[in-house]
């Protein structure tokens, strides 16, 4: 099966008329470009919750195979979360300056992520592509890998990967344009609900003249598609 679906969370009007995207929400930025950090409870607080879970789904919690599981947990969670305590402005403030009469955008393709959705804490993956069009400042392309990774390990709904990637590089480095498309699947789609594998859910978000020039968009969309697969 490789059905491609608009979106897969319930209660989002997709058919909604719409001419053009809406602006990016400045509070969306605020609330995503800096450490989200937040008090926290203690390590040994969240291993109990971990052995506290085992015990819901019917395990015996003493039995030797689980004796580490709740530290593996919550290390893996550690590792899995590491972008609560990442700065997203700072990855991209370390810029080269100079676009040297550069006046195309610059795309990154094929940018592989997992993240998890905030409904289920199950993960889903897939692929960001990533363009925007400098005005003065360039990222090393490293860089809108890194950024990605730092949202991607958060809770996470496809739809505010997307909106949170594109409005980072908007707000620090002030490009002409940006535009990212995400394609992912969704385990808590695939394993688990109507468990279909293989769907997959495409969002997207323009900004700049990748919103306002429709041939701009689709020169984005073609470069993407065409030369992959
Ligand atoms: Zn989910």
């Amino acid at each position: 099966m490789d059905a491609a679906i608009k979106s897969i969370r319930p209660g989002k009007p997709a058919d909604k008329p719409e001419s053009r995207p809406a602006e990016l929400d400045p509070a969306e930025f605020l609330a995503a470009a800096v450490r989200a950090d937040q008090p926290r409870p203690a390590r040994a607080e969240a291993e109990a919750a971990v052995k506290t879970l085992l015990a819901y789904i019917g395990e015996n919690t003493e039995r030797e195979g689980l004796l580490d599981t709740p530290r593996r947990v919550v290390e893996a969670f550690d590792e899995l979360y590491q972008g609560y305590h990442q700065c997203p402005a700072e990855v991209l403030d370390r810029t080269f300056g100079e676009t040297a009469g550069y006046d195309d955008f610059v795309l990154v393709r094929d940018i592989e992520f997992t993240s998890q959705c905030e409904h289920h804490m199950m993960p889903f993956y897939g692929k960001a592509h990533i363009a925007y069009t400098p005005v003065e400042r360039v990222v090393g392309l490293s860089k809108l890998a890194r950024l990605t990774d730092i949202f991607a390990r958060r809770l996470q709904t496809q739809e505010h990967l997307t909106a949170q990637i594109a409005a980072a590089i908007d707000e620090v480095l002030k490009p002409r344009g940006v535009a990212v498309l995400i394609e992912a699947e969704h385990t808590c789609m695939s394993v688990r609900g109507v468990a279909k594998h293989g769907a997959s859910t495409f969002t997207s978000r323009f900004t700049g003249m990748f919103r306002d020039n429709p041939a701009e968009q689709a020169r984005f969309l073609s470069m993407v598609r065409g030369m992959q697969r």
